[in-house]
């Protein structure tokens, strides 16, 4: 069955936006294989009954219901969620009812295609008899975030904590892998472990989130951690270190960029990935910069009424950033006494990078600004390459890669592009063995960040 033509165009706008979660099942996507797990389980700790969709199994149906010109990520969201809705009808038979769910899915104002897949997946949804019952909850960057009419006013504040928490967790989880991975004594042994610290860390969340018990949290987790280091090879010499920048989805999705850190690590190097709560981060950044922006606008049209307004909302995401960069040093101030992982870059660091540079602006919003100025970071540290992931077409990787490819050129630090769309790029394993060598040359003459050349742990 194709799309039809839209013929309810107000389910546009009644049947995507900001719904009650409670008494729904709650269709999440897996857009990071820990990430995406711990945020259900937070979501499970306040009583809400969420579900992670199986990723990437449904592509050929997401491919079927777009034209191509949609962006990557739409393609895999779309099939992850038709193919779950189909195979829920076929087992439930009749008692299959889709006003049951709730399919959660992000969106974004600013230049690019992402503000326009809700609606777009809405359309899709509607031309599938009994699905357009399915209603889209979407939270948005416009307004930070906010879960206003989600769940209770009273419980909101608790439940942004705990999903920040969870993000951080998740991140650290993951910088746990890539630190270990490359040095590991057997392999396979920090895949079995980070498996387990998924489903261990999925427990304790939705056992304390709730509860605000986050020290609890931490305990589990500093545990795991320490379990991890031990399984490091100390008499393995360090390797070359690479960063990677990009398109959130892309970089954290290993179906669709098909495992690029494991390709990276069976080359020889070790890799960090830009983290997700950087992101979360930015959106807070934003909004905070933006009402700095409008108060001081307001001010001087003497625009007292907005003033209240502006002062109000730089109050709140001024308080928001604050608390989020705090838990994250609180954090990985804790594991790091165990291992040394590394920590995020403060966003008003890499804006204050950019405007230094003068290579780019925040003002013009998108992934754009973070990834140049963590490339320009990376570079600055000492990272021996960094690898910027993007969808085919995705406007704000293209950019990046127009701005930072002659700029690295200069410095002398190798770069590398890897836009994916599903298919097997002929000439990626050249492009990418290129950069290794050129990684391992950088290495060789200058060492890597922290210059720890003599060994693993
Ligand atoms: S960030 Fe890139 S991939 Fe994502 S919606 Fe925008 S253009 Fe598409």
């Amino acid at each position: 069955m194709k799309p039809k033509n839209q013929k309810n165009p107000a389910s546009l706008t009644k049947s995507v936006g900001k719904f009650r979660l409670s008494d729904k099942v709650v269709l999440i996507p897996e857009m990071n294989r820990i990430g995406s797990h711990l945020i259900a389980a937070t979501f499970k700790s306040f009583g809400i009954n969420a579900h992670v969709l199986a990723t990437y199994k449904g592509l050929d149906i997401g491919k079927e219901y777009t034209s191509g010109k949609e962006c990557f990520p739409c393609q895999i969201t779309l099939g992850d969620i038709l193919l779950y809705l189909k195979t829920e009808q076929q087992k439930r038979g009749a008692a299959f009812d889709p006003g049951n769910y709730l399919y959660f899915l992000p969106t974004s104002d600013g230049p690019c295609r992402f503000g326009m897949y809700n609606r777009y997946q809405r359309m899709v949804l509607d031309s599938f008899a009994g699905l357009d019952r399915v209603k889209i909850v979407s939270i948005t960057t416009k307004d930070g975030y906010s879960l206003d009419g989600l769940i209770e006013r009273s419980r909101m504040l608790d439940f942004r904590k705990a999903s920040y928490i969870a993000i951080i967790v998740a991140d650290i989880i993951e910088r746990l892998l890539w630190r270990i991975r490359p040095y590991e004594r057997k392999a396979g042994i920090t895949d079995t472990l980070i498996e387990r610290c998924r489903d261990t860390m999925q427990t304790s969340i939705e056992t304390h989130a709730a509860a605000g018990s986050y020290d609890r949290i931490l305990d589990k987790l500093d545990a795991l951690v320490r379990e991890g280091k031990t399984l490091i090879d100390p008499a393995m010499p360090a390797k070359p270190l690479i960063g990677i920048v990009g398109e959130i989805f892309l970089r954290m999705h290993v179906q669709s960029n098909q495992d690029l850190i494991r390709i990276l690590e069976n080359h020889g190097a070790e890799v960090v990935n830009s983290s997700l709560a950087e992101w979360v981060n930015f959106i807070s950044y934003g909004q905070l910069r933006e009402n700095k922006i409008n108060f001081r606008l307001n001010l001087r049209q003497f625009n007292f009424k907005r003033l209240k307004t502006d002062l109000h909302k730089m109050l709140n995401f001024g308080s928001e950033l604050f608390y989020q960069e705090l838990k994250q040093k609180q954090f990985y101030g804790r594991v790091s006494k165990s291992i040394d992982i590394e920590h995020d870059h403060k966003v008003h660091h890499l804006k204050c990078l950019l405007h230094k540079k003068d290579i780019f602006t925040f003002d013009i919003t998108t992934e754009t600004c973070l990834s140049i100025a963590a490339i320009m970071q990376f570079a600055a540290e000492g990272y021996n390459g960094v690898v910027n992931v993007y969808p085919f077409t995705c406007m704000p990787g293209m950019t990046t890669s127009a701005i930072v490819k002659p700029v690295m050129n200069n410095r002398r630090v190798p770069y590398l592009d890897t836009p994916y769309d599903g298919s097997l790029q002929p000439g990626r394993e050249t492009a990418i063995r290129t950069f290794m060598h050129q990684v391992q040359q950088h290495f060789q003459r200058h060492g890597r960040k922290g210059c720890i050349q003599q060994r693993a742990a």
